[in-house]
């Protein structure tokens, strides 16, 4: 089996996983009342990647089976065009507004086995040959993985492997006979309920010699000693006509807590090497994922561009006012769209083989875009104000003594009907009101870190890559004084 149904990956995720959610242990994610939404729309996921196979599907160059092609090696520009066909079609099913649909973490890890000779680095020759083991396995299985990179955060005056005494941050306390044993908490697993396996792998920088720390692993979710505490529920009960992204993508996020889990030797991956730790994420890892994020976003800045013209267009309201803000919004589509041509049009080789994106563009997009994205809600609350809350349901719409009164008072500009208007409002406010669109804002702005972070970084690789002389040269034709 190499692509999944719907159905398989429900049957995958009932395995006696320990996950609390608003003060209760989940014993079945894909029947629990807050759940099962989110479980079933993600099962919608797999079978949505069966029906457009011809754009998702790959042949998977091992065993010649098929393959997902976000779990793709690529290996040249053409590849790197398949990879975008695959993952702009999957991201239209959630229209970007699922930010971890399991192609971003295989995207990664994808990534990370094409660079392994990275991974191999410091002594860790076993450690990267599991690594690529466990990618081929991931593909052959076609699995859902959720992924921790952050450690939490108890006290910001020290580095977080240090604040409470160490032993907060996820680290390693033994070795056994078939093992390590870990101990410590990890943020924020985002798709832990509908995850097959977790991933811990390296964040944000750690200090010179914290090696404890330097760990990279996968394992079961049902593995003893693991615990997931979940954010509290934004999932909606109601038909999907009335809350289109939350009764369907609730994809959750979970505090995990690693209670003495013992993670078996051929799923670590990295045991102990702070170099190997700092040094993965800073080659390559951006210039992989930040394909995958940056056409999600694309799709999601078309989706509120179409969305925001709707809800225009239902009231009569275009105006010079109107018309700027929905020129803002098409702008920021055309960008992260222009940034993506950018990356894959300059694709090179970033060593023994793989191909992928420049990450220059990347690197511009990451702190920008939150800030766009943030915007854009922004925009959808402005334009659409009270027409957002004054919209019926559709238990109304189907109610023969409301309905008359909605066809005539909740109806829309000459042919727009109340079921247009309700369509188009109801949408507007799970994409940017309700309290699922304000956690999506949330992860908006710091699923690929922080922005200020993030600026700093871009200033720091612009100084690496490129060797500025413009200022010099100007200077130089200006006579001496
Ligand atoms: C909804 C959601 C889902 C998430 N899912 C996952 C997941 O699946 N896996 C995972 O590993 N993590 C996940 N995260 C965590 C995410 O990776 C972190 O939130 C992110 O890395 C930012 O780190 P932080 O929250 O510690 O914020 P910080 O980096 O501490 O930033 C918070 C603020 O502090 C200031 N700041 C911090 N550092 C600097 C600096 N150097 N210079 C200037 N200002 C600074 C800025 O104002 C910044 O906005 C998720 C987070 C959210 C909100």
């Amino acid at each position: 089996m190499a692509v999944r149904t719907g159905q398989d990956f429900l049957e995958g995720l009932r395995d006696g996983r320990d996950l609390w959610l608003e003060g209760e242990k989940v014993t079945d994610v894909t029947t629990h009342p807050k759940l099962t939404g989110a479980a079933h729309g993600m099962a919608g996921w797999y079978d949505y990647v069966l029906e457009h196979a011809d754009e998702c599907i790959i042949e998977d160059p091992v065993d010649g089976g098929p393959m997902n092609a976000a779990h793709m090696l690529p290996r040249s520009a053409a590849d790197l065009d398949v990879r975008h066909r695959a993952l702009e079609r999957m991201a239209r099913y959630h229209v970007g507004m699922m930010g971890r649909s399991p192609d971003y973490v295989n995207v990664s890890f994808a990534g990370f086995a094409a660079l392994a000779h990275l991974w191999a680095l410091d002594g860790n020759e076993a450690g990267a040959a599991n690594l690529v083991e466990f990618q081929r396995e991931v593909a052959r299985r076609d699995l859902s993985l959720t992924h921790v990179i952050v450690h939490p955060t108890i006290d910001k005056s020290v580095p977080d492997t240090e604040a409470g005494g160490g032993e907060v941050a996820l680290h390693k306390v033994a070795d056994t006979e078939n093992g390590i044993i870990v101990r410590g908490a990890r943020v924020l697993a985002t798709l832990a309920p509908f995850a097959d396996e977790i991933t811990v792998y390296p964040g944000q920088p750690i200090p010179k010699g914290a090696d404890a720390y330097a760990l990279a692993f996968s394992i079961p979710m049902n593995t003893p000693g693991l615990k997931f505490i979940c954010r509290d529920s934004y999932s909606s009960s109601m038909p999907a006509v009335d809350r289109p992204f939350s009764s369907r993508f609730d994809e959750q996020d979970a505090f995990v807590v690693f209670d003495d889990v013992e993670v078996p030797s051929h799923r670590v991956f990295l045991d102990g090497s702070s170099h190997v730790y700092n040094m993965v994420m800073a080659r390559g890892w951006v210039a992989n994922i930040m394909q995958q994020t940056s056409i999600r976003a694309m799709v999601k800045f078309q989706f509120a561009y179409e969305m925001l013209n709707r809800m225009v267009t239902v009231l009569n309201g275009a105006n010079p006012t109107t018309n700027q803000l929905l020129g803002e919004v098409w702008t920021y589509h055309q960008l992260v769209k222009s940034a993506v041509r950018a990356a894959e049009a300059d694709s090179r080789d970033w060593g023994e083989g793989a191909w992928l994106c420049d990450d220059a563009p990347f690197v511009a997009l990451r702190p920008t875009v939150p800030g766009w994205m943030v915007r854009t809600n922004e925009i959808i609350r402005q334009l659409g104000s009270h027409n957002l809350l004054a919209v019926a349901s559709s238990g109304e719409m189907a109610d023969p003594e409301l309905r008359p009164y909605i066809d005539r008072y909740l109806t829309g500009a000459g042919d727009h009907d109340a079921t247009e208007r309700m369509r188009v409002f109801r949408t507007a406010w799970d994409f940017a009101g309700t309290g699922l669109a304000g956690r999506t804002e949330l992860y908006e702005r710091f699923y690929l870190a922080s922005a200020p972070r993030m600026y700093q970084v871009a200033h720091f690789t612009a100084q690496r890559d490129h060797e500025w002389k413009l200022f010099d040269e100007f200077q130089e034709q200006i006579a001496p004084f």
